[in-house]
């Protein structure tokens, strides 16, 4: 079996030991005599894997009592309308970063339940339009004093360009973690809500892990339909419907391969996988990074080749793939290179990519 070093930024690289695990359970889940896609999702074997799953996650995380693990489908896409819907009431405020593609898709929705509402969106920071691409620096925020909420992102996966220090908003901050999540060192607990699609850093695609304090959850509009409250899930641990049962049990089985490789162990060895490859970057005029340094993603790392030199890339790409690597092409929006390296992409693949890189820059330097 030939594994591919898989660069994806989503959905993206699992860890090997879940997968398979996760094979030799699929037909008989130790010893149920089924495999959990089939299981019920009110039965006692399955609960088993729900309440797991949570609570690996809310240890991860260092999340206490006051806080729900929620199981949301539809991706992060459908949490940026969830978030509007439920918080940005008539007549409130509500602080949004304009920093990237994710988060402007964000802020979209909320100027659509804005207008709906009678509600009033404020753009706290852009620079969507800067290039080389970058995040807002602590001084440009500007936070409405008694919004409702304030909204950003942590990591633009598209540009490559990451929030090392989360900003002091005022208001309920809720962060959009998708590339991120547990891939650093952060202090989840100061948070009142967080989430990410699955599909990077989690678990299979098919849902979102948001976690919410319950008060702030109980802040909700009541007027709207029963999936899209996010009291729904808080009041009924996401099983109010059946949920995603299959990707849930695959997320739990990766928060428990974190835990066992350590989450401090995981930030230093994701910090290192990004520097070796902004030290090739760095090293000569042929590469150019995308982002401003001290933004640099560690989860997706941005490049050109010197003139943003498409043929190059495409040479650059082809010649990877047949090599074993894949996906190294950049986002569809943004071109140039980009090599996702989330927690479960191996080291290895990283070392494969650096030699590779020497050497193209050698031949077509
Ligand atoms: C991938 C991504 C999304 C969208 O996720 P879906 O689950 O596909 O809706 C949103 N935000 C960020 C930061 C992402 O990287």
């Amino acid at each position: 079996m030939a594994r591919a070093y898989n660069f994806s930024a989503g959905p993206a690289v699992l860890p090997l030991e879940v997968l398979q695990d996760a094979q030799k359970d699929l037909v008989d889940y130790k010893g149920c005599g089924m495999s959990v896609m089939e299981m019920s999702h009110r039965g006692k074997d399955y609960d088993v894997i729900h309440q797991e799953a949570i609570a690996t996650y809310k240890e991860l995380c260092g999340l206490n009592d006051d806080w729900s693990v929620c199981f949301i489908q539809g991706g992060a896409s459908m949490q940026f309308a969830m978030i509007a819907m439920n918080f940005l009431t008539k007549g409130a405020v509500a602080d949004y970063g304009k920093q990237g593609t994710w988060s402007a898709k964000a802020l979209k929705e909320a100027q659509l339940v804005a207008k709906l509402r009678g509600a009033t969106v404020n753009v706290a920071a852009d620079c969507q339009k800067d290039i080389p691409t970058r995040m807002p620096k602590a001084d440009e925020w500007k936070w409405t004093p008694g919004a409702a909420y304030s909204h950003i992102c942590s990591n633009e996966t598209i540009a490559g360009a990451e929030l090392k220090e989360l900003p002091q908003t005022g208001s309920p901050l809720i962060v959009d973690m998708s590339s991120d999540i547990l891939s650093c060192p952060r202090d989840y607990s100061k948070l009142d809500m967080f989430y990410a699609g699955a599909q990077k850093n989690l678990g299979p695609s098919g849902m979102a892990v948001v976690a919410i304090k319950k008060e702030f959850a109980a802040k909700g509009a009541a007027e709207i339909p029963t999936m899209l409250k996010y009291t729904t899930y808080t009041e009924e641990n996401s099983l109010y419907n059946t949920p995603p049962t299959w990707g849930i049990y695959i997320f739990g089985e990766t928060m428990k391969w974190v835990k066992k490789m350590g989450k401090e162990n995981l930030f230093k060895l994701n910090a290192e996988k990004a520097q070796k490859i902004y030290d090739v970057i760095d090293s000569s005029d042929f590469w150019t990074g995308t982002a401003l340094k001290e933004f640099r993603s560690n989860m997706n790392v941005t490049w050109r080749i010197q003139g943003n030199n498409e043929e190059l890339e495409k040479k650059f790409i082809d010649e990877a793939k047949k090599l074993g690597m894949s996906s190294l092409k950049g986002h569809r929006s943004v071109g140039g290179l980009r090599a996702s390296i989330y927690n479960a992409f191996p080291m290895e693949g990283v070392d494969a990519l650096v030699s590779f890189m020497k050497d193209f820059e050698k031949k077509n330097g």
